[in-house]
């Protein structure tokens, strides 16, 4: 695999991947494809070796793992972590904000978003709906239900993933002449600032309303104004998105929507800059391109001996590797799905029942956690330990905190440095400097709770938590070959470890 081929497939995932559902749904249906079998939490699992699992939470997170042919307590596993969410704007439950013919619709900022850069943008809208639908005419093995129905009587409460995949929003700028210090001294406020402008009332629509020579449709959300001051009003955004899940969902019969889940995100699609075409903008680079990175290499660590018998008890397989990719990183990690909650470990005593085993286990497993990593801003070099300044297209960077913000400890650097001269890619480092405060990842989380040997490294980025963010056109896939390599290892030469 090549390195514009992989950029390729990356772009297409990010694309497709607007929220963390649907980035689930799309690593779920390649796992699929790729001969992974789906485990659901609430029934029985009966793990053989030499086979390929996954299993998903809140249809926000996702494990997968290959059992491998040898013991784990004997091996250790090999792991590979990342977070499937992004900073983005979250629809409230009540959104319209009605104002001078104009509707907004009020959000919250989920996590550390930039928020100068959603200004002047095309969003798109895309998350999750709970809908109720009669049992019959719907396909329950639909893999996009991943989050489970509930059952009373013939109906069922169903979650459906949504994507207008199109812009239909846009926060506008206040116009310079309006705010003369906006490039000096502009403060945003979320609540006031942040909704984006999602329609416009039609003049001629309106006087037709008046005039009585039309009926207001039910599911148009072109309204008369005073109608949203009246409590019909938080009706307009659901009946608007009831529409479009009917749409994308024309196979099952829903006769309502009970809830939803929405976000906005850019919606222009991933693309190259810079003169030679080396730089890569994207949204959500900050993680999706770490579980893009795990998914692919997870997905490899067979496909390269396809013709092995794996029923063989024979040696000849990696010993067992795994992929976490966790939701809720970005406000703490500390939910059911996050990695604070119970997945991990839930999925780990399950694949290894007998605690004895499973803390052999985890004693000799290692994990790489991945998230992105500061690259040098050409402006503002000042803000970096001169020492430590990574730049784009240069590698892999690993991470280290003293305070123990990122996992990385001597050993885990030393075994991710040797990994990466072995797979023959260059590496950079990344610390903070020493008056500054150090962010975090899932690495310290999982570590701790585990006793995982763990490090944290991750593509070099700028533009971290804006709207887009930017990488260097090879880091994408030179932190792939890097994972790669990783998973195909058939031992770990760090002798803590063994
Ligand atoms: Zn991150």
């Amino acid at each position: 695999m090549y390195c514009d081929k992989y950029n390729e497939e990356l772009f297409s995932f990010i694309k497709n991947s607007p929220t963390q559902y649907h980035a689930v749904a799309n690593m779920a249906r390649s796992l699929s494809n790729g001969g992974f079998v789906e485990l659901r939490e609430h029934d029985s699992w009966f793990i053989k070796p030499h086979s390929k699992y996954f299993a998903t939470r809140n249809g926000s997170s996702i494990i997968a793992f290959l059992t491998g042919d040898n013991c784990p307590w004997e091996s250790g596993i090999k792991l590979v972590g990342a977070h499937t969410d992004s900073p983005c704007l979250k629809v409230k439950p009540t959104p319209e904000i009605q104002s001078h013919e104009m509707v907004r619709l009020g959000v919250e900022v989920y996590g550390g978003a930039l928020l100068n850069s959603w200004f002047d943008r095309g969003l798109n809208l895309a998350g999750r709906v709970t809908v109720l639908v009669t049992d019959e005419d719907n396909d329950k093995d639909n893999i996009v239900n991943i989050s489970g129905v509930g059952e009373y009587g013939k109906e069922f409460i169903r979650t459906l993933l949504v994507n207008y995949d199109t812009a239909v929003a846009t926060i506008p700028s206040l116009a310079i002449h309006l705010d003369r210090e906006a490039n000096t001294k502009r403060v945003l406020n979320p609540q006031i600032d942040m909704p984006p402008l999602f329609t416009i009332y039609s003049h001629s629509h309106l006087e037709d309303l008046e005039n009585g020579s039309i009926q207001q449709e039910s599911n148009d959300f072109i309204r008369e104004p005073d109608s949203f001051s009246n409590s019909s009003t938080s009706k307009s955004f659901r009946l608007m998105l009831l529409e479009q899940v009917i749409k994308e969902n024309s196979n099952i019969n829903i006769k309502e929507l009970l809830d939803f889940d929405m976000s906005f995100s850019d919606a222009q699609p991933p693309f190259f800059t810079g003169v030679n075409q080396d730089i890569i903008s994207a949204p959500r680079l900050d993680n999706l391109l770490s579980c893009h990175v795990a998914l692919k290499s997870i997905l490899r660590v067979y496909s390269d001996n396809a013709s092995v018998d794996f029923t063989s008890t024979q040696g000849g397989f990696a010993p067992p590797c795994m992929v976490v990719c966790t939701d809720h990183e970005e406000v703490g990690s500390d939910t059911a799905a996050g990695a604070k909650g119970s997945f991990f470990n839930s999925v780990l005593s399950r694949l290894i029942p007998d605690t004895e085993q499973r803390v052999r286990s985890a004693a000799r497993s290692f994990m790489i956690s991945l998230d992105n990593a500061h690259a040098v801003h050409p402006a503002h070099s000042e803000l970096y330990d001169s020492s430590h300044t990574p730049v784009l297209n240069q590698g892999p960077v690993l991470k280290t905190n003293s305070s123990q913000r990122y996992a990385s400890d001597c050993e885990s650097a030393a075994l991710f440095r040797y990994i990466c001269k072995r797979a023959d890619i260059p590496m950079q480092t990344f610390v903070m400097r020493s008056d500054m405060p150090c962010g975090s990842t899932i690495g310290p989380i999982i570590s701790s709770s585990t006793g995982i040997k763990t490090v944290d490294a991750g593509a070099p980025t700028l533009a971290m938590h804006s709207i887009r963010e930017i990488t260097g056109s090879a880091d994408p896939f030179m932190l792939f070959q890097v994972i790669n390599h990783f998973f195909s290892m058939e031992s770990l030469p760090l002798l803590s470890l063994i």
